[in-house]
C-alpha cells in the first residue's frame, strides 16, 4: 500500500478546520496530519495535537509559542512550534507535504495559501477571500507552479464535480451556457426590510442549513458570500460574470449547477455537510466516505428554487459589479466588507450599514490594477483606512 498523504491543515481550530480532521481520521491508512495552525483558540489547537499528533503546529505569537510548548511538553509530544505569518508560510510549503488545507478566513490567508500554490502542492481551497482579492495573481502562480488547485467552498466543488473532469479554462470550448450558483437566502430571506434594522449577530449566524464560522455566516445573511463565490467562480473556472446566474434554492440540497448548450443541466446534491466537498478534494479523483449521512429525498420533499432580490441584497450587486470591474474592485470589495462584518460582529454598526459602508468605500477609490502581490496589499489596506474612517464617522 502507498504512504498516508501527509496534510497541512491550515486553521485547523475553525469550522472548515475540524471537519477536515474529521474525514482525516476516519483514513489513517490515507492521510497523515503533517501541521496544524490556530489562531485565539490556542487551547482548542492543543486538544488537536493530542488527537492528530502533527510534526509542526503553528501559533500567532511568541507568547503563543511559550504556552504550546508547555501545553505539548505535559501532554509527552514533540512537535516544532511555528510562529505567525512566516511559520504559516513554512508549513505550507514543506517538501514533505502532499496537500494543504486553506482554510483560514480572510485576508491573513493570503500568503500561506500562495506559499501553497507556489510550493506546487495540491491546494484544498476553502479560503475564498485570498481568491478574490488576488484573483489573477493567484491562478497565475496555480499555473506556473503545476499546483493542483481543488475548490472546498460547497458550490465550487458542486460545478467541478458537473464539469467534464478534463476540464481546462474556456467554458464555451466543453459546452457550458452557464453557471448556476445556488444560494440559501440565508436567516433574512423572509424577514421584512424595516425589520433588517434590528436583527442582530446572534440572528444573522444562526443559518438555517450550515454550521460555519462568524464571517462566513454574517456573509451568508447578507449575500455577499455569494458575490464572493460568483468572483471565485470567475477564476476557478474562467467564466465572465454574465455567465454565472446567481439562484436562491432554499433547502441548499443541490449545491450548484452547470447548464449545457444541448439544455441538460447537471447539478450535485447532498446534504449540507462540507465534509462531502472536502472529502471529495482530499481523495480525487477516487472517493471515500466522509461520514455524512445518505441524501434522504422524501426526507427533503420538495426542491424550491426564487431568483435573488437585490434591493434585500444589496451586497449581491456590489460584488457584481466588482466582478464586472475587475483589477482593484474584488480586493477593495473584500477588504470593506471583512471591516464591515468585523464591527457588525462588535455592534458598532447596523446590519443594513455593512452594504452602506462596503459602496461607499468602494465607490471613492478608482479602479487600477494589480500587478504585483505589494499592489494587492496596498489596495487591502487603502480599503480598510477607508472603511475604518467610514467607522469613525458613523459607526458607535
Ligand atoms: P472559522 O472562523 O470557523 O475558522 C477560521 C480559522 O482561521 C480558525 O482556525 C482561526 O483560528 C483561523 N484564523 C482566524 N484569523 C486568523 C489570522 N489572522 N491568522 C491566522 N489564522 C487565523 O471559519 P470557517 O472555518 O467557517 O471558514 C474558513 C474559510 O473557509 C473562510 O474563508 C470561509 O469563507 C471558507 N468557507 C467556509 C465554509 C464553512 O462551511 N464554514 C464553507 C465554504 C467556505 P482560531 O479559531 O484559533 O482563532
Ligand atoms: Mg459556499
Amino acid at each position: 500500500m502507498s504512504k498516508p498523504q501527509r496534510i497541512t491543515v491550515l486553521g485547523a481550530t475553525g469550522s472548515i478546520g475540524l471537519s477536515t480532521l474529521d474525514v482525516i481520521a476516519r483514513h489513517p491508512d490515507r492521510y497523515q496530519v503533517f501541521a496544524l495552525s490556530g489562531f485565539s483558540r490556542l487551547d482548542e489547537l492543543l486538544a488537536l495535537c493530542v488527537k492528530h499528533r502533527p510534526q509542526c503546529v503553528v501559533v500567532p505569537d511568541a507568547a503563543g509559542a511559550q504556552r504550546m510548548q508547555a501545553g505539548l511538553r505535559a501532554a509527552g509530544l514533540a512537535a516544532e512550534v511555528l510562529v505567525g505569518e512566516e511559520g504559516l508560510c513554512q508549513v505550507a510549503a514543506d517538501p514533505s507535504v502532499d496537500a494543504v488545507m486553506a482554510a483560514i478566513v480572510g485576508a491573513a490567508g493570503l500568503r500561506p495559501t500562495l506559499a501553497a500554490v507556489e510550493a506546487g502542492k495540491k491546494v484544498l481551497l476553502a479560503n475564498k477571500e485570498a481568491l478574490v482579492m488576488s484573483g489573477a495573481l493567484f491562478m497565475e502562480a496555480v499555473r506556473r507552479s503545476g499546483a493542483l488547485l481543488l475548490p472546498i467552498d460547497s458550490e465550487h466543488n458542486a460545478i467541478f464535480q458537473c464539469l467534464p473532469r478534463d476540464f481546462s479554462p474556456g467554458l464555451g470550448r466543453v459546452g457550458v451556457r452557464r453557471i448556476l450558483l445556488t444560494a440559501s437566502g440565508g436567516p433574512f430571506r423572509e424577514t421584512p426590510l424595516a425589520q433588517l434594522e434590528q436583527v442582530t449577530p446572534e440572528q444573522a449566524c444562526a443559518h438555517p442549513n450550515w454550521s460555519m464560522g462568524r464571517k462566513i455566516s454574517v456573509d451568508s445573511a447578507s449575500m455577499m458570500n455569494k458575490g464572493l463565490e460568483l468572483i471565485e467562480a470567475c477564476w476557478l473556472f474562467d467564466a465572465r460574470p454574465h455567465q454565472v446566474e446567481v439562484v436562491v434554492h432554499r433547502q441548499s440540497v443541490i449545491h450548484s449547477m452547470v447548464d449545457y448548450v444541448d439544455g441538460s443541466v447537471l447539478a450535485q446534491m447532498g446534504n449540507p455537510d462540507m465534509r462531502t466537498p472536502i472529502a471529495h478534494a482530499l481523495s480525487w479523483p477516487e472517493r471515500i466516505d466522509s461520514g455524512v449521512a445518505p441524501l434522504d429525498l422524501f426526507a427533503v420533499g420538495r426542491l424550491d428554487f426564487e431568483a435573488p432580490d437585490e434591493l434585500r441584497f444589496p451586497c449581491l450587486r456590489l460584488a457584481r459589479q466588482a466582478a464586472e470591474a475587475g483589477n482593484s474592485a474584488p480586493t477593495m470589495l473584500n477588504a470593506a466588507n471583512e471591516v464591515a462584518v468585523a464591527a457588525f460582529l462588535e455592534r458598532r454598526i447596523r446590519y443594513p450599514e455593512i452594504a452602506r459602508m462596503i459602496e461607499d468605500v468602494v465607490s471613492l477609490e478608482p479602479v487600477v490594477a494589480l500587478d504585483a502581490l505589494d499592489a494587492v496589499f496596498a489596495a487591502d489596506t487603502r480599503a480598510r483606512e477607508l472603511a475604518g474612517q467610514w467607522l469613525n464617522r458613523h459607526g458607535r
